[in-house]
Order: structure tokens, then C-alpha cells, then sequence
């Protein structure tokens, strides 16, 4: 069964260019719910980490490069299937591909600068939320 929690990151570009608010208002208005929030700057560690499934691939050092250029969001998302729901309210990496209302269509620059991360897998979820926050900074789901 697919489960109900996922792992957001509102990046450093979104960050930057003040978009928090109307991408945590578009996620609300699709009815997921904040477990878990906190305003961070990553460390080239922690961005090298947390991408670690991406190593070798030629834009790896430029997505850590990235997500090291400013505070980000991370988030918990709380809604029934979370994780395709999230991957739907955020829209494709590329958001020349992205459909139209997604968050990427609305607000990333290019592939690179992409504005949102979202966890791929329930398993990943896990993983992620629990890269960066520790359970009892996590509001039990419902
Ligand atoms: P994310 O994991 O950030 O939610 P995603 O799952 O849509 O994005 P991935 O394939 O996991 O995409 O790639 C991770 C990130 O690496 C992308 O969001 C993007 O910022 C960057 N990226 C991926 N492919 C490219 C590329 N060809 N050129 C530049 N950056 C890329
Ligand atoms: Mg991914």
C-alpha cells in the first residue's frame, strides 16, 4: 500500500527568489499538510549525501553546487499517496516539460534550477525525512 508521507525541498532558487509562500499555498490548496518544516543552508557534505544516488552523473556537481548556493525548505507532506501526489503538484525535472498549474511550470528557471525537490519512492520518503529531521521533530500523520 502506498504510504501517506513524503519529503519536499523547496530549493534555493524558489528560496531566493521569495516563492515559499505561494509554493507551500499551492500545496495546501492540493490538500497536503506540514508535518515537519525548517529553513536550512546546506553543507557541500549534506548536498553530496543527500543527491549520493546521482554521483558520477555529469550534472552532479552542479546539483550540489545548487542546492549549496542558498537556504532551502525542507519539508515533511502529509496526503493519501503522498509520494505520486507530490510527483503530480510538482510536474516533470525539466519545466519546458512540466504540465500547466505545476509547481516547476510556475516557478523553475531550467532542469537544473528546478524549484522543488519531491521523494521518488515511499522508501526514499523515509530516507529523506529522516535525513533531515529526527522523529519526534515529525507530527504523527493522521
Ligand atoms: P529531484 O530529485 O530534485 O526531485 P527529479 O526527481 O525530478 O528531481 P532527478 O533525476 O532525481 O530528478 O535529478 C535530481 C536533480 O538533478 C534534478 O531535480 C535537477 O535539479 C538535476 N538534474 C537532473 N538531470 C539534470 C540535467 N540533465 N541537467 C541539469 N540538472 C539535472
Ligand atoms: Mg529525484
Amino acid at each position: 500500500m502506498a504510504g501517506n508521507t513524503t519529503l519536499t525541498i523547496i530549493k534555493p532558487d524558489a528560496f531566493g527568489n521569495a516563492k515559499t509562500g505561494k509554493i507551500i499555498a499551492l500545496l495546501e490548496e492540493r490538500g497536503f499538510r506540514i508535518l515537519a518544516s525548517r529553513v536550512m543552508h546546506m553543507s557541500k557534505d549534506q548536498a553530496g549525501e543527500f543527491y549520493a544516488v546521482h554521483k558520477g552523473r555529469p550534472f552532479y556537481p552542479e546539483l550540489v553546487e545548487f542546492m549549496t548556493s542558498g537556504p532551502c525548505m525542507p519539508m515533511v507532506l502529509e496526503k493519501d499517496d503522498a509520494v505520486a501526489a507530490l510527483r503530480g503538484a510538482i510536474g516533470a525535472t525539466d519545466p519546458a516539460e512540466a504540465a500547466p498549474g505545476t509547481v516547476r511550470k510556475l516557478y523553475a528557471e531550467s532542469k537544473g534550477r528546478n524549484a522543488i525537490h519531491a521523494s521518488d519512492s515511499d522508501e526514499n520518503a523515509v530516507r529523506e525525512s529522516r535525513f533531515f529531521f529526527a522523529e519526534t521533530e515529525i507530527l504523527a500523520a493522521r
